[in-house]
């Protein structure tokens, strides 16, 4: 619960108050009032956490300088993910290619394309994640590697091929920004989604950047974060006013799993009726195989995810980083996608 003080509550009232809980257990955690324009008008907040019931409520709510008592268990804290009460879309303007592209509200979308931008095959590519049916194009030009000997991306030089390659392809795209003195550039190519990845999932300076373009962002949960701490993060990019957030799950470390990642297919279910943004599932992060990209991807399409993301290369020995889990058959990759819609659009009701 929440106690809210009235304005001029002595540290006496107050103390007994706290007395009061610490008798019961709980344990109270002081705030300024958000509305406290000085400290001597401060309007005192206690949270109180620790298996509070409405009998505690009511017997707090007699104390004379309680003004308010608010109940929040049972109430999620990511409240800005959940501002509407109902799933809604986001929608991909593409102004530089062919018509926006909505995402969620029962549109199901694939977001396929090399993980790392190359120079030669990026634009072949994209064009068979296109032909094969994909929405949205990825691609990496500034790659978060986890040892610095390994290849880091074109950078600039990658933005610009992925961008060139939009201009044929016609598909809106998203590319991964690692740090806030990138944002700027990812501006000036005029990328279409900014994806924060994994390991960034925790930095709040760069989500509220990013959140700050008003861009849509393609936010990856962290995978050494509980999905309850990836939300709050979440919520730095859309508290800068940004509405426009997919959340996307790609697997989390773990124990005893088969693959790359533990998969975390069973949280679309969960935030499907917590969050109101829509959730993607990285099909290859996860994995790290090939040969599980499909039946994976037809668990998250029916499970309700609003899209997949997922490598596809068309040359994967000459892919530049994680070519052992990129799909390279445009019949297969078409064979795929048009099943994972089929389960989506089956099982749209239920989720
Ligand atoms: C990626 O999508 O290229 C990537 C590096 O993903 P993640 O942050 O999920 O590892
Ligand atoms: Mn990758």
């Amino acid at each position: 619960m929440i106690i809210q003080y009235h304005m001029g509550t002595t540290p006496a009232e107050r103390g007994a108050v706290l007395a009061k809980l610490k008798e019961w257990g709980f344990r109270a955690q002081s705030n300024p009032g958000e509305k406290a324009a000085s400290p001597d008008e401060q309007i005192l907040v206690d949270n109180v956490f620790g298996g509070v019931q409405d009998v505690h409520r009511r017997e707090i709510g007699t104390f004379d300088c309680v003004k308010q008592v608010i109940s929040i268990e049972g109430v999620p804290q990511n409240l800005a993910l959940i501002r509407s009460g109902t799933r809604q879309a986001v929608t991909i303007p593409n102004p530089h290619g062919g018509g926006p592209v909505t995402i969620g509200g029962g549109q199901f979308v694939v977001m396929a394309g090399v993980c790392a931008v190359d120079p030669e095959y990026t634009l072949a590519s994209n064009q068979m994640a296109k032909q094969a049916g994909a929405d949205i194009n990825r691609g990496g030009a500034f790659k978060p590697r986890s040892s610095p000997y390994d290849f880091q991306g074109l950078k600039e030089e990658g933005l610009r091929v992925l961008v060139e390659a939009r201009r044929s392809v016609g598909l809106p795209v998203v590319s991964e920004v690692l740090d806030v003195r990138d944002v700027d550039l990812f501006m000036k190519y005029d990328v279409d989604i900014l994806q924060t990845g994994t390991r960034n999932a925790q930095n709040f300076e760069l989500l509220i950047e990013v959140g700050k373009t008003g861009k849509p962002v393609l936010y990856k949960r962290g995978f050494s974060n509980t999905i309850e701490e990836s939300l709050k993060a979440a919520n730095y990019v859309m508290e800068q006013g940004n509405d426009n957030l997919i959340f996307c799950l790609r697997g989390i470390k773990g124990i005893g799993h088969s693959y790359r990642n533990q998969g975390d297919l069973d949280e679309i279910v969960s935030l499907s009726h917590l969050i109101d943004r829509p959730i993607v599932y990285d099909v290859s992060h996860s994995t790290g195989k090939k040969s599980a990209v499909w039946r994976i991807g037809n668990m998250a399409a029916a499970g309700g995810a609003d899209g997949i993301i997922m490598d596809v290369h068309v040359a994967p020995e000459h892919a530049l980083v994680d070519g052992f889990q990129a799909i390279d058959s445009e019949q297969e990759l078409t064979r795929m996608i048009s099943m994972w819609r089929k389960l989506a659009e089956l099982t749209h009701e239920a989720a």
